[in-house]
């Protein structure tokens, strides 16, 4: 405690006036979710002056962000504050950019999180020069071939390990044999576009906070666990992800896992990723012939057709990801636990094991399990990671 100086009011922050960043922020926001909308009731939602939202919305329309619906509009006479606005999904885009042990994914995505493009490619090594000079010639590429004259904003790259998204480094990413790579840097110089970068799931928990299924808990307080090669989690309290002071908030990788033996890189048994990785899945999968191809995706294929051991093997690695989710549930208690995992986003018998297991270990049993669901972005969520990262941007500060 300090003495001898009482704290004055001025040297506090100030409370509830929010700046033009913040206000702007606000206004898109709004219109993304109640669009098409009024101008005069954008200014209710965003608990903002009509003054300042017509203000602002024009700025929006000027930029390409928003544009008014005439079909909608009403009769002749009824003033301008009456026309309804709504997204622009046509004047301007982002690009996403993935990058997973084995191959990139770029693509390009409407103001709506929406893919409009993408492609993808395996690594032809993994040293981070080939990998990352391999991004700009596909967002070039997307350019040209689907970008019909849209202004790119941004670029965002998500990817797994440990991610310092403010310094734009992948701090150390143990699969792809990375450390310190100046990722944001590499890009936006080569790209020409402003770059940012995160982990899977940081990335993923903005995409569900922006347009997914439970958009409105995601802000509030939510968990996200992607689970693919590389397992990461994040969480939002009061909506905003957590990064931690290192941004290495969410590094479960090698979170002990009861009833799992499988060696790690590590030099331990049983730690979450190992086990639930899906090189691992892959490779039992191929050692009992339930798939021909190195592919997680044959793996889920099968299970989808009717294989009972290719349906087995994935609800085991459900049990495990239901093991890993009922921890989360008594560490945060959130209002939504998302689980991006192959299995789960394509066969309900999975996420049904997921939520079983998370219930039969979590301390608040159903009523915390029931909270569990499967990512909004299933079949997408590689570039939607990557596209969020930018749009979440945009949306936080749509002029700047
Ligand atoms: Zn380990």
């Amino acid at each position: 405690m300090r003495m001898g100086s009482t704290t004055r009011r001025d040297d506090l922050p100030r409370a509830g006036s929010r700046g033009p960043r913040e206000s702007t922020g606000a206004v898109l926001r709004a219109i993304l979710d109640h669009g098409p909308i009024a101008r005069s009731s954008v200014a209710r939602a965003a608990r903002l002056s009509a003054a300042s939202v017509s203000g602002i919305v024009g700025s929006l329309v000027e930029r390409g962000l928003v544009r008014e619906v005439p079909e909608a509009a009403g009769p002749p006479g009824v003033g301008r504050p009456h026309v309804p606005v709504d997204i622009d999904p046509e004047t301007v885009a982002v690009v996403g950019a993935h990058i997973s042990v084995s191959r990139v994914t770029v693509a390009l995505l409407d103001l709506r999180g929406r893919v409009l493009a993408q492609r993808q490619e395996p690594h032809v090594s993994r040293r981070p020069a080939d990998v990352l000079g391999s991004v700009p010639a596909h967002v070039a590429g997307l350019r040209r071939d689907h970008g019909r004259g849209r202004a790119v904003l941004g670029l965002g790259l998500a990817t797994g390990g440990w991610v310092d998204a403010a310094r734009g480094v992948v701090v150390e990413h143990p699969l792809l044999g990375w450390r310190a790579v100046p990722a944001g840097a590499v890009l936006a110089e080569a790209t020409g576009l402003p770059v940012r970068l995160d982990t899977n799931s940081r990335a993923l928990l903005k995409a569900e906070q922006l347009f997914g299924g439970a958009a409105r808990q995601a802000r509030g307080s939510a968990v996200h666990l992607f689970v693919g090669n590389v397992v990461d989690v994040a969480f939002a309290t009061g909506g905003a992800v957590h990064q931690g002071p290192r941004s290495a908030a969410g590094a479960v990788a090698h979170l002990p896992v009861e009833g799992c033996a499988e060696p790690c890189a590590c030099g331990r048994a049983g730690c979450l990723q190992a086990a639930v990785s899906e090189r691992t899945l892959v490779r039992r999968a191929l050692a009992e012939g339930l798939i021909r191809e190195p592919e997680f995706r044959a793996l889920v294929d099968a299970a989808e057709r009717g294989s009972g051991p290719a349906l087995a093997l994935l609800r085991e690695r459900a049990r495990l990801v239901g093991r890993a989710v009922a921890l989360l549930l008594d560490l945060f208690d959130p209002e939504v636990l998302v689980v991006a995992e192959r299995g789960a986003d394509r066969l309900p018998d999975c996420l049904a094991t997921v939520r079983a297991e998370a219930a039969a270990r979590s301390s608040a049993g159903q009523a915390a399990a029931a909270c569990v669901r499967s990512t909004s972005f299933g079949g997408a969520v590689l570039p939607t990671a990557g596209g969020a990262i930018a749009l979440d941007q945009v949306y936080a500060a749509p002029l700047a």
